[in-house]
C-alpha cells in the first residue's frame, strides 16, 4: 500500500511536463509516456484491486487531515488561552 503512494510520488516528482489523467485507473501520468505506468499490463481484476487500493489510501489522508486541522484549532486555543 505504501509502495502505491511512494510511486506516486516519485512519478510526481520526476515528470514536471503535462500530466495526463488515465482513463483505465484514474491517475495522473506524464503526458511523454505511452501507457500510464500505474496500471499498464494489469488484469482487469488487478486493475479494480488497485482502484480500491487507492480510494483506500485516499480515505487515509483525508483521516489524516482531520487529525491535522483538530490538532491546529487544538493549538490556536491554547495560545489564546495563554496569551490572555
Ligand atoms: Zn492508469
Amino acid at each position: 500500500m505504501r509502495g502505491v503512494g511512494l510511486g506516486m510520488l516519485m512519478a510526481r516528482l520526476r515528470n514536471n511536463g503535462p500530466m495526463e489523467k488515465c482513463s483505465r485507473c484514474g491517475l495522473n501520468y506524464s503526458a511523454k509516456e505511452e501507457y500510464c505506468p500505474h496500471c499498464n499490463g494489469m488484469s482487469e481484476v488487478e486493475l479494480d484491486e488497485f482502484k480500491e487500493k487507492i480510494a483506500r489510501q485516499r480515505d487515509g489522508h483525508k483521516s489524516l487531515g482531520n487529525i491535522f486541522y483538530i490538532a491546529a484549532i487544538v493549538l490556536f486555543a491554547l495560545i489564546v488561552v495563554i496569551v490572555r
